[in-house]
């Protein structure tokens, strides 16, 4: 996959969920993406107004800890969470050679992968927006 990103992790980032039985590592190099969706199946499975998220290829992420329940709320891909504490961990399609959509504040420092652009705003939230003047597309990135 072609890096599309100007973030590089610089080292492995871990990440997990909120009651720690699941943990994630990231190996380092450089982002395929990173931005914010503002999709309604987004904003269902996590509870909140907007998703930040990073992308990589799927070969970069390892479960160090537990393994996540999955949910298909499409049929090309599936979003892996915890089954205890429900925290929405990212979003996999089946085609292996897809990137990965990790939610961004489930790492240890959400601050390593900062959003470059938002997609979907569409579906924005009329009370709810950012102060930034990245990017704006009201679908996919196109
Ligand atoms: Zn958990
Ligand atoms: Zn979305």
């Amino acid at each position: 996959m072609r890096a599309q990103s100007a973030i590089t992790l610089s080292a492995a980032a871990e990440g997990g969920c909120l009651c720690g039985a699941v943990r994630y590592r990231v190996t380092p190099g450089a982002l395929s993406e990173s931005g914010y969706c503002h999709c309604r199946t987004c904003q269902r499975q996590s509870g909140a107004p907007v998703v930040a998220w990073f992308a990589v290829p799927q070969d970069r992420l390892t479960y160090l800890a537990g393994a996540p329940a999955r949910y298909r709320a499409s049929d090309r891909a599936s979003r892996e969470y915890c089954s205890n504490c429900g925290t929405y961990l990212l979003f996999r399609e089946d085609d292996s050679a897809a990137t990965l959509g990790i939610n961004t504040a489930t790492l240890d420092d959400p601050s390593l992968a900062p959003p470059e652009f938002h997609i979907y705003v569409e579906s924005r939230i009329d009370w709810f927006d950012t102060a930034d003047s990245l990017p704006r597309h009201s679908r996919g990135k196109g």
